[in-house]
């Protein structure tokens, strides 16, 4: 089987992808979804705040979703679901496995990473202890509950405060549960601040940073867990123990981008990101592979997701119609002072777009600090921000026109200065 754009994943990435190759003048696109359904992990997102940017409503997560599986549906863009691409090549030959149609493989002329990412299991973070039922990651919780109708138990302890914990705290409260206390192994949260309001402080939920679960007591079932103060080096401090009687742990440490398959094809990985290195076409360094939404890089919004693969997917279909252009010069993009990456990580100054977003996070809280540009060291602009943190995607413009004007550039740097 052949097919000119092969799209992995039917979350809201995936979706948007189709939509905007689709527009761009390629018609013959297969979307690959393992699941039953296309909508990704927005399917169990009941909660609203969704879409405002894209919008300008607040929307559910299902909501949200079915706005792009409206827009592919009305664009007949082929699917297949309960399929799992197993394999890439780096010619472009994806294995898939699927019940009906056993093992086959499609040939594409690009394609198009959508998976997004996985929760990181306790496995993973090396806590002590029996292993006893009632220790979900929050994102199991929370489909048990949004989708399944059943409840993983009634006191609860939450350790990690990225956005799916402190949603799911405020889910769990609603459902009837008593959730004691939220605890954070780093000093500041994970989560975007207007989770931690609306689901910790209205209500009243404790969120302890600088904590972490040292035991974990019950053999059959959680019976309780000990927390403990952290110092900087992220070690207990003995004698800060605190003791929970809870019959539930969930776990929100953390979000890893699904990159097996982009391995597979010899994809080049960020070792800070986990996903791959693309460069302004949201291209990976294996020729006609792109890649757009978590797989990429953990987003905190879903609109940054749907904007990031519409350019995936007209990327691609430039790509497949030979228009993509070849690269003229590539330009590295570095970091400084507190910013971890950048997606992109490089620029074409052939090939990029008259303004190219780039998108990074911080590796602290930064307060009223700018974030400054640079061309071969020559400060290109600076904005200030009042507040930075980790749990906060942010973003800087780059201009064409200007970086053109730098003739032999070298070097593009993404700062943070404070003042
Ligand atoms: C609990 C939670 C709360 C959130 N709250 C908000 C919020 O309030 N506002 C907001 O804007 N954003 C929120 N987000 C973020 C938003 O949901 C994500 O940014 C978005 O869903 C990412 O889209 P994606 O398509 O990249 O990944 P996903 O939605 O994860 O979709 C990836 C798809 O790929 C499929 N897939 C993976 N591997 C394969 C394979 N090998 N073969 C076939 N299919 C495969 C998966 O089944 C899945 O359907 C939240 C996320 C979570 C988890």
């Amino acid at each position: 089987m052949k097919t000119d754009i092969a799209i992995i994943g039917g979350g809201p990435a995936g979706l948007a992808a189709a939509a905007a190759a689709h527009d761009a003048g390629v018609k013959d696109i297969l979307i690959i979804e393992r699941d039953n359904e296309l909508g990704g992990i927005l399917n169990q997102c009941v909660h609203n705040g969704f879409g405002l940017h894209t919008f300008k409503e607040e929307l559910t997560g299902p909501e949200y979703a079915g706005r792009y599986v409206d827009m592919v549906k009305e664009r007949n863009i082929p699917y297949v679901l309960k399929t799992m691409a197993m394999d890439i090549s780096s010619d472009r030959v994806i294995t898939l496995m699927s019940r009906e149609k056993g093992i086959y493989t499609v040939e594409a002329g690009a394609i198009v990473l959508a998976m997004g990412c996985r929760e990181r299991s306790r496995g993973a973070l090396n806590i002590p202890g029996y292993r006893p039922a009632g220790i979900y990651s929050a994102g199991t919780a929370q489909r048990y509950v949004n989708m399944e109708g059943r409840m993983p138990g009634k006191e609860v302890v939450i350790l990690g405060s990225g956005d799916i914990g402190l949603i799911m705290a405020r889910r769990m409260t609603l459902e009837g549960a008593h959730v004691q206390v939220v605890a954070e192994l780093m000093p500041f949260s994970g989560g975007l601040k207007r989770n931690i309001v609306q689901c910790l402080d209205d209500f009243g939920i404790p969120l302890k940073l600088s904590h972490t679960v040292v035991d974990i007591q019950g053999k059959d079932r959680v019976e309780g867990v000990t927390i403990a103060q952290v110092d900087e080096k992220m070690k207990p401090i003995p004698g800060t123990e605190e003791h929970y009687d809870c019959d539930t742990l969930l776990l929100s440490c953390g979000l890893i981008p699904e990159n097996e398959l982009s391995k597979s094809a010899g994809i080049k990985l960020d070792p800070v990101t986990k996903g791959p290195v693309v460069d302004e076409s949201l291209e990976t360094q294996v020729e006609g592979i792109f890649a757009c939404g978590n797989v990429l890089h953990v987003h905190d919004l879903v609109d940054f997701v749907s904007q990031e693969a519409s350019v995936a997917g007209e990327k691609a279909a430039e790509f497949v119609q030979g228009r993509l252009g070849t690269p003229v010069k590539e330009v590295g993009i570095s970091c400084k002072g507190g910013v971890r990456y950048t997606v992109p990580a490089s620029i074409d100054l052939g090939r990029m777009a008259d303004k190219q977003v780039v998108r990074f996070r911080v590796g602290q809280v930064f307060k009223n600090a700018r974030i400054v540009t640079y061309a071969d060291g020559e400060q290109l602009s600076s904005v200030k921000k009042r507040i930075m943190a980790p749990g906060e995607m942010e973003q800087v413009i780059l201009k064409k026109d200007v970086l053109q004007q730098h003739g032999d550039l070298q070097n593009i740097t993404v700062a943070i200065e404070t003042e």
